[in-house]
């Protein structure tokens, strides 16, 4: 099977809508023409900057603007960061993903210092993944000459559906930024998120956006939304683990050699739906008890799962060769302070707004 970069919304809507077996049958098969069906990767989500965040993304309780009980923290410190990667590192993780609850990098002493946390975890023989937001190709030429294996920027849903999420920014911003890590020899990390009262139309609309890149995204994360008081999606129902394996079998399906990773929302998985998962062409999981700022199975019930099922975790560095770091003082780039017009759409939309006014009724009360 050769991989496809002309799938349309009909034929992904066909492969979704399958007889479940059928589905899980053809998107098993697949999986194992591409990778080891025994093996998963075990990655580690550090939120090194939580909270205060401009952006107004509908499912995300780092929004400075909605009223939810996450607490933000500054930029975390090298040192800080290394000592988590050592115990993920002791714990079986092969990638650490480094989130900053930013709209868009800008060149200055946080982003050094960032680069710098790249260098340090790639010299630990670990694939480093950050996710900050819109990059510049400058940016992205930095990070991956610091050592970054991954970039990780979620086009979250369809480009339609995108305009009920998030008004502070738009879909094409995405596009470029991933755009802008392509230029560059770092791998793409692009996904999404279901249950937020998308249509299955949109969950395919998002699965064309991704399968239709060209290389498609190395690896594409599958959430499923942890609906946290205060967001303007509280009150949406859980998404069903049938919908869910649904989901990562059609990406497994349209996308075959792309790593799939299940993220948020496994808490609220049975260890039997996990496994379809795995069956269904996921191989990665989120370890830890936190994820950014949700919560994640543990990590020794994860490793009981694990034994169960008879995984084993995946190797650093098997799907993509392991990036050389290059010292900040031997860098060939340097920061160019660019101030890039990211867009700014500003429509309203109703929940967020209402999120919003929540949090300042009760703030004033
Ligand atoms: S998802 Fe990211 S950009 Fe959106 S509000 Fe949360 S931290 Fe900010």
């Amino acid at each position: 099977m050769t991989t496809r970069h002309d799938w349309t919304k009909e034929e992904i809507l066909k492969i979704y809508n399958k007889p479940f077996m059928e589905l899980l049958y053809e998107a098993a098969t697949v999986h194992r023409q591409y990778h080891d069906p025994n093996t998963v990767q075990v990655s580690t989500l550090l939120s090194i900057k939580t909270g205060g965040c401009p952006e107004d993304c509908g499912y995300c309780p780092q929004a400075a603007r909605y009223h939810t009980n996450v607490e933000g923290n500054d930029l975390m410190s090298v040192h800080q960061v290394k000592a988590q990667a050592l115990r993920a590192k002791a714990s079986g993780s092969s990638r650490v993903c480094m989130g900053a609850a930013w709209r868009n990098v800008k060149d200055g002493p946080e982003f050094d210092q960032v680069l710098e946390m790249v260098r340090t975890i790639n010299k630990l023989d670990m694939e480093v993944c950050c996710t900050l937001g819109m990059v510049t190709e400058n940016q992205a030429k930095r990070l991956a000459e610091a050592g970054l294996y991954a970039y990780n920027h979620n086009l979250d849903t369809s480009e339609e559906y995108y305009k009920e999420v998030i008004s502070t920014r738009g879909y094409e911003d995405r596009l470029q930024t991933i755009e802008n890590v392509r230029k560059t020899n770092v791998t793409v990390c692009s996904g999404g998120i279901i249950g937020m009262g998308e249509s299955i139309e949109d969950r395919a609309g998002m699965l064309v956006a991704l399968s239709t890149l060209n290389p498609q995204p190395e690896s594409v994360p599958i959430n499923a939304l942890v609906a946290v008081d205060g967001t303007p999606m509280e009150d949406q129902k859980p998404v069903e683990i049938w919908e869910m394996v649904r989901m990562v079998a059609t990406t497994r399906i349209v996308m075959p050699q792309t790593q799939v990773r299940l993220s948020a929302g496994r808490t609220g998985m049975s260890r039997e739906g996990q496994a379809m998962c795995f069956f269904a062409g996921a191989n990665s999981i989120f370890a830890g008890d936190k994820l950014l700022t949700t919560p994640n199975p543990d990590v020794n019930e994860d490793m009981e799962m694990f034994r169960q099922l008879g995984l084993n975790p995946q190797k650093a560095f098997v799907k993509a060769p392991q990036p050389q770091t290059v010292e900040a003082m031997d860098s060939e780039y340097v920061a160019m302070g660019e101030k890039p017009k990211w867009s700014r759409p500003g429509h309203k939309i109703e929940r967020n707004e209402a999120a919003k006014h929540k949090g300042s009724l009760v703030s004033e009360d």
